[in-house]
C-alpha cells in the first residue's frame, strides 16, 4: 500500500453519465427496472474504481445512477478500513443514511468494501438498519442481492429485519468483462490487481481484499483502449503492489509496454508498486517508453532495518537505496515520493534519525507521513505491543513534516524560469479563471486559462512562482510541443 491515499472526505458518484451503457453478466438483466442507486465512496483510489464497478455492474442490471441521496432508491456506503477515524466516520454516516430511510420506505442501504470484510459483525450489531453487507469480491453478486432484498420486502418480513451478508473473499475474482461506470474527469483509472499477498504486520489489505490476483492482460487493454476512445490521454493502473503483476506469462513491465501502444493515450502512471518487486527490466521500460510518466510513488515506511523487519517489508534499507540509484541512473528526473509510518512498536530515537537520515539523503520529491495507530485484525495488533508514547510519536512526526517541507520547497523552486507540460485537470480550486494540472513528475501547477484550451489537453507552461507543492505560471505557446 502506499500512494492509494485515504481521501479526507467521500467522494460521490454523482457526476457519472446516466444510462450510460455497460455490461455486467446475464442474470437479471432488468432487475434494477429503473431504480436509481447513489454510490458514496471512502478511502483510496482502489475504492473508486470498485465503486465504477459496481456502477457498471448495476446499469447493466436496469439500474440508473442517483445524483443526489435523497432520489436514492439504493444507497451504498463503499468504505475503507486502513484507518479506525474512516470507520468511525462510516458508522455515523450510515446512521444519518437511515434518516432518508425513514422518510422514504423501501429504500436499501448497504455496506461494501473493506469495512464491511473487516467488520461485517459490529456493523450489522450497532448499524441494524443496513440491509446488505457486501465484502471486495461479492459486487458481481449485487443485483441478485437487490433482488433478494426485494423478495423479503414483498413477505413483508420487515420487523425482522434480515440483513444480506455476503463477505465471501475469492481469489479467482477479478470482476472480467466489466465494463467500469467512469467518473467524468481526464485520467482513467485501471484496476490491474486485486489483493494482496505481502502481510505487512501493521496493514489489513490482505484480509479485506484478499490474496493478490492480475486482471487478465485482454481485459486491461480492452478498458485502455475505451478510455483511449472516449478521450481520456491518461491512465493510471492500480494495485495495492501494481509492480508484483503477473497473469501467466506476463509481467509488469510487458503490460506497461502493452499499454504505451495504445493511441490516444499519451501518459501512463501505476501505484503503488512495492519495493523488492521493482525488477531492472521494469526500470528499463520506464526509460524506454515516454508515454510512462517519470514518476514514482516508492513506499518505504522506515529507514530502520530493525523496524523493516519487524514490518516484516521484505527488504533492507540498502536494498532500498540501491533501487533509487538505479533508476535515478536509467531516468536522472525522476520524482519519486514515499510513505513513512513514524513510532512504528519499537522505534528507538536511533531509528527514526536513520529515517530523517535517509530523507536528507534521497531528497523525496513529497512524503505522505502518518503516526503509527494500531488496526484490529493485524498481525501488530495481535502480536506487537504498541510501545512508543504517542507524545514521541507526535514530536517525531512534527519534525518530519517540517524537514519534509523544506526538501518539497527546495526541489520546487528551481522549477521557475523552466518550461513544463501539464496535463489539464479541471478549474483551479481558488480561481474558474485558472486551469490546474499535473507535469509528467505529479508537481501540481496553476495557470490562467487562454481561449482554446480544456481539461485533457497538455500545454506548455512556463513556470514563474513556486510554492513547497505549486508551481505558478502561464501558458506559452511558441515553444515546441510536448
Ligand atoms: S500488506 Fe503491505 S504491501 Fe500489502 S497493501 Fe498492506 S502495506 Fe501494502
Amino acid at each position: 500500500m502506499g500512494q492509494l491515499q485515504i481521501a479526507d472526505a467521500p467522494i460521490n458518484l454523482i457526476d457519472l453519465i446516466e444510462n450510460k451503457k455497460a455490461t455486467g453478466g446475464d442474470a437479471l438483466p432488468e432487475a434494477g427496472n429503473g431504480r436509481k442507486v447513489y454510490i458514496e465512496t471512502y478511502g483510496c483510489q482502489m475504492n473508486v474504481a470498485d465503486s465504477e464497478l459496481m456502477g457498471g455492474i448495476l446499469l447493466s442490471h436496469g439500474y440508473t445512477i442517483a445524483r443526489t441521496v435523497e432520489e436514492a432508491d439504493v444507497i451504498l456506503v463503499n468504505t475503507c478500513a486502513v484507518r479506525e477515524k474512516a470507520e468511525d466516520r462510516v458508522f455515523g454516516r450510515v446512521a444519518t443514511l437511515n434518516g432518508y430511510k425513514n422518510r422514504k420506505p423501501g429504500v436499501v442501504i448497504g455496506v461494501t468494501g473493506c469495512m464491511a470484510e473487516h467488520l461485517r459483525d459490529k456493523i450489522t450489531d450497532q448499524a441494524p438498519y443496513v440491509d446488505m453487507v457486501i465484502g471486495p469480491d461479492a459486487y458481481r453478486r449485487l443485483p441478485q442481492m437487490l433482488a433478494d432484498k426485494d423478495q423479503q420486502e414483498a413477505k413483508d418480513k420487515k420487523d425482522e429485519h434480515d440483513p444480506i451478508i455476503d463477505v465471501r473473499l475469492d481469489r479467482r475474482e477479478t470482476y472480467e468483462g466489466i465494463t467500469p461506470v467512469r467518473e467524468e474527469g481526464v485520467t482513467g483509472w485501471i484496476t490491474i490487481q486485486r489483493g494482496c499477498d505481502k502481510f505487512c504486520t501493521f496493514c489489513i489489505v490482505p484480509y479485506t481484499r484478499g490474496r493478490e490476483r492480475g486482471v487478465a492482460p485482454r481485459e486491461i487493454l480492452r478498458q485502455a483502449r475505451a478510455l483511449a476512445e472516449a478521450g481520456y490521454k491518461e491512465v493510471t493502473l492500480l494495485g495495492q503492489t501494481v509492480n508484483s503483476y503477473k497473469y501467466e506469462g506476463v509481467d509488469f513491465a510487458d503490460l506497461l509496454t502493452a499499454v504505451a501502444q495504445i493511441d490516444g493515450i499519451e501518459r501512463i502512471r501505476f501505484t503503488s508498486p512495492y519495493p523488492v518487486d521493482f525488477t531492472p527490466k521494469l526500470i528499463e521500460t520506464m526509460a524506454r517508453e515516454d508515454k510512462i510518466c517519470k514518476y514514482i510513488h516508492f513506499p518505504v515506511q522506515s529507514a530502520s532495518n530493525e523496524v523493516l523487519k519487524v514490518m516484516r517489508r521484505g527488504y533492507t534499507i540498502e536494498e532500498f537505496r540501491q533501487l533509487v540509484v538505479d533508476m535515478r541512473a536509467a531516468m536522472p528526473d525522476l520524482a519519486i515520493s514515499t510513505d513513512i509510518i513514524v513510532g512504528f512498536p519499537g522505534e528507538s530515537d536511533e531509528d527514526f534519525q536513520a529515517t530523517m537520515d535517509l530523507m536528507r539523503e534521497i531528497r523525496f520529491d513529497f512524503a505522505y507521513m502518518f503516526k503509527y495507530s494500531e488496526r484490529e485484525g493485524t498481525f501488530a495488533h495481535k502480536r506487537i505491543p504498541d510501545d512508543v508514547p504517542e507524545a514521541v510519536k507526535g514530536a517525531r512526526l512534527k519534525e518530519m513534516i517540517a524537514m519534509q517541507e523544506g526538501i518539497c520547497a527546495e526541489i520546487m523552486k528551481p522549477h521557475i524560469g523552466k518550461l513544463v507540460h501539464v496535463l489539464i485537470q479541471g478549474n483551479s480550486r481558488k480561481s474558474d479563471d485558472d486551469w490546474v494540472g499535473r507535469t509528467d513528475t505529479f508537481k501540481t501547477a496553476i495557470f490562467p486559462k487562454v481561449e482554446g484550451t480544456e481539461p485533457g489537453q497538455i500545454v506548455p507552461v512556463r513556470v514563474l512562482k513556486a510554492t513547497s507543492h505549486t508551481l505558478v505560471g502561464e501558458i506559452e505557446w511558441n515553444c515546441s510541443k510536448p
